[in-house]
């Protein structure tokens, strides 16, 4: 993560740059290159530019930051934006960038053909590039997996004392939340997160990775976490006690609970063709692999195979409720937390 004077600098390196193109630029170029916004890291997506540049000539430019301040910085900049672009993760996120109007449709075969409907918007304004599973991490000294099956048993007695969990403050779980809603209605859904709330072993932690060691080291048994987070955990520490359980996979079950990182082609872009045409690319079995590879996610187009790590945690079933959803009752979600103490 970039420091903010960094950013400040990166901020003002990139306004620089997008002023002086924009005094030179003509229409017989203006194609020619692609402004980014993304909450995406930068060493997850610089690789990919890279090999973008080099395979087309387009050049991107692109600035990276927290997602709040940027749909900040695209609203305040309304048409005077420099951005073609909004990468961000989390459909929650996505999806308040389109309810405030900074996103456009974009009517686009390839991205139809390639990304599964429940990971993309109903109105085409934003596009999952990765699948990210939220899913049960277990102790295998201290649980069976026999014990475990859905996101609703955690709430049962048998988990007293024995559960971790990430705050309710990150989006994270505040769209796992949404989408319990979206599945099961307010009342169930309450009643599930009070029973997570009662069953907890030590208060909500800041992070997954937080939630991981403490279930590593014996603090409670099971968690719930963004997957690339335990495989960047076992990549330096393979012997580490954390086993990954996919919930509700009966067939009774909704399947497991995903979300996505994606993105959208912004309302006021100057270049929304080339803005288009990397998305596409984005989307593609060529950079599939190495945008979700590179941070241990699923790519989004069933295609493409996943980094070996992931492989190793064998197939799950995903939940086919349309990822919107997590934007949609997002503001219930975060209501329904507060009302079960959840903090
Ligand atoms: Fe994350």
């Amino acid at each position: 993560m970039r420091s903010a004077v960094s950013l400040r600098q990166c901020a003002k390196h990139l306004l620089l740059m997008v002023s002086a193109i924009t005094l030179l630029a003509s229409p017989a170029w203006a194609d020619e290159e692609v402004v980014v916004y993304s909450a995406r890291n930068e060493q997850l997506i610089k690789p990919l530019f890279d090999s973008y540049e080099k395979a087309t000539g387009v050049r991107i430019l692109f600035l990276t930051d927290k997602e709040g301040p940027l749909l900040a910085r695209l609203k305040a900049e309304g048409t005077n934006t420099p951005a073609d672009l909004l990468l961000t993760v989390d459909a929650g996120n996505l999806w308040q960038a389109a309810q405030e109007g900074l996103l456009q449709p974009v009517d686009s075969a390839v991205l139809q053909n390639k990304i599964p409907a429940h990971l993309r918007d109903p109105d085409n304004l934003w596009f999952g590039l990765s699948v990210r599973a939220r899913t049960i991490v277990y102790n295998p000294q201290r649980v069976k997996p026999e014990e475990l099956s859905t996101y609703a048993a955690l709430a049962e007695p048998q988990w007293n004392k024995r559960l971790c969990l990430r705050t309710s403050n990150k989006v994270y779980n505040q769209s796992l939340v949404a989408m319990l809603i979206a599945e099961n209605g307010e009342a169930r859904t309450e009643e599930i997160v009070r029973g997570w709330v009662n069953n907890l072993a030590t208060p909500p932690f800041a992070d997954d990775n937080s939630a991981l060691l403490a279930v590593a080291a014996g603090q409670c048994d099971v968690t719930l976490v963004n997957t690339y987070y335990l495989g960047r955990l076992l990549k330096e520490d393979p012997n580490l006690p954390l086993k990954i359980f996919w919930p509700n996979q009966q067939v009774d079950n909704s399947g497991t609970h995903v979300n996505i990182s994606g993105g959208g082609v912004t309302r006021h872009a100057r270049h929304p063709e080339a803005a288009r045409k990397l998305l596409e690319w984005l989307a593609s079995d060529e950079a599939q692999a190495a945008f979700a590879g590179v941070n241990l996610e699923y790519p989004v187009n069933p295609k493409v195979d996943v980094a070996p790590i992931v492989a190793a945690w064998g197939e799950f079933r995903q939940s086919p409720l349309n990822v919107a959803f997590a934007g949609a009752h997002q503001a219930d979600a975060v209501r329904l937390m507060d009302r079960a103490g959840y903090r």
